[in-house]
């Protein structure tokens, strides 16, 4: 029950929510976050939870961090709003595009800024046809993306996430684009088939998609360094360099999505370094601000910027942006959370209690009847549910084990959340040793 004009029913009579079930809120009105302090949020009532997704596994920094408020407040009274059309800029987009070439794998050069993280896959899907017609290849247009892969939910990056309820009735994909297998050992390797099979396996499939396609039709391949959304899927070791040595020898352009991965989540600054990835094109968002601002950003190769800067001279402008382009509240919020992230040696932390994390979640789980497998690398990991591990059954209906465990880890205290029968960790990664034992404990419960 919810009192009338309280947050729950005003926004139950009033607010369709993203990735809901409108008619079971309807019902049951929603659960209201009040406020939050480093790891825990805490509802209207005043119960308190270990947000062990980092909201939506974005909050690095945790979320009461005084500085983020200071740089927007202090932006917000020197200059709220200005874009970057026209040759205009201001000082937080200048820096924080200077700042993430630096931090960025070698050999981006340039940042565009968007603020979300489906707005900047559409917006490389935009670029890389707009860089193909620059380079008089107009044929060359196709994307390669990944079952279970999430890249957004706009046209084109939901054309390119690989989920079925993303497609299902909103008419995608829309653009031309080959949905290849899954690196999910779990869902997809074969009776006893190795890793290193596996991977050859999905690599052979690769080279057949691009010969069926023509390599001269396909713009780029696009993937996360390890999925998150799809399950928090760890590739098979060597798929990373296969896939690369096969798009390389056809021209095919890698697109790293890091919007989940970025800044730290498994263990190094970018999911390209944990998995030996060369991107010619790298997504970033979520940890760029930690989320206290929507803010994405998209960092391009040399190659890709001189395409599409001669192809601006040709045209008079670069025929794309955002009002929101560089918003110098967010990239200011982006330069300090940054700062954050070194300055109190975030990335360190989330290796090491990442480490701690992953090895204690299979000592405690890891044998339990019910769960599969545990899987992950640094602050991110899965435990997979299922009724029988050896035949990787899953307790009918697919979904409903995991959505169980969901609302129990919420009955003590704990926000997770279960993608079908994976549940998913992603805690901030201010995250202590003593925070994940105590998260842990509350799973356990
Ligand atoms: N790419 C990845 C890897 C994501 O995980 C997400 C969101 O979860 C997106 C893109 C889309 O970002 P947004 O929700 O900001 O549009």
């Amino acid at each position: 029950m919810t009192m009338p004009n309280s947050t729950a029913e005003l926004d139950r009579a009033a607010h369709l929510h993203p990735y809901t079930d409108a008619r079971k809120l309807e019902a049951e009105g929603p659960r209201v976050i009040d406020r939050g302090d480093g790891v825990f949020v805490f509802d209207e009532q005043g119960n308190s939870y270990l947000e062990g997704l980092s909201g939506l596994w974005s909050v690095g920094v945790g979320f009461n961090q005084p500085r983020l408020v200071e740089a927007a407040a202090e932006q917000m009274a020197r200059l709220p709003y200005y874009h970057t059309f026209a040759q205009k800029t201001h000082g937080p987009a200048a820096r924080l595009a200077d700042k993430l070439v630096e931090m960025t794998p070698e050999g981006l050069t340039r940042v565009f800024f968007t603020s979300s993280g489906s707005e900047a896959n559409d917006t490389v899907v935009k670029m890389l046809w707009y860089f193909n017609n620059a380079r008089g290849r107009p044929e060359k247009k196709k994307f390669i993306s990944r079952l279970g892969g999430y890249h957004g939910i706009t046209i084109a990056s939901g054309s390119l996430t690989g989920l079925p309820w993303n497609h299902t009735d909103f008419d995608l994909p829309a653009i031309p684009v080959r949905h290849v297998t899954s690196p999910n050992a779990w869902q997809n390797a074969r009776d006893g088939e190795s890793e290193a099979d596996f991977a050859q396996r999905l690599a052979d499939e690769l080279e057949a998609v691009i010969a069926e396609e023509g390599a001269e039709t396909i713009a780029a391949f696009i993937g996360e360094p390890l999925m998150g959304a799809g399950g928090v899927i760890v590739p098979p070791e060597g798929y990373w360099d296969k896939v690369q040595e096969i798009c390389r020898r056809h021209e095919i352009l890698i697109v790293a999505d890091e919007v989940i991965t970025g800044f730290g989540r498994t263990g190094n600054l970018w999911g390209c370094d944990t998995f030996g990835i060369k991107p010619d094109v790298l997504v970033m968002s979520k940890q760029l601000t930690s989320s206290y601002m929507p803010l994405a950003a998209i960092a391009i190769s040399d190659e890709i910027y001189q395409g599409i800067a001669d192809n601006s001279a040709r045209h008079g402008t670069f025929g794309h942006g955002f009002t929101a382009s560089g918003h110098p509240v967010a990239t200011a919020v982006a330069l300090e959370n940054i700062a954050i992230i070194e300055e109190q040696g975030l990335v360190a932390n989330g290796a090491a209690v990442g480490a701690a994390l992953q090895a204690e979640l299979r000592r405690r789980f890891g044998d339990h009847p019910l769960v599969g497998e545990v899987r992950g690398t640094g602050m991110i990991a899965a435990v997979q549910l299922c009724a029988d591990r050896s035949t990787r059954r899953a307790l009918a209906p697919e979904g409903k084990l995991g959505g169980y465990v969901f609302e129990r880890a919420h009955d003590h205290g704990l926000i997770i959340r279960n993608i079908k029968d994976a549940v998913a960790f992603c805690p901030p990664l201010i995250l202590s040793e003593a925070q994940m034992h105590d998260m842990l404990d509350r799973f356990a419960l």
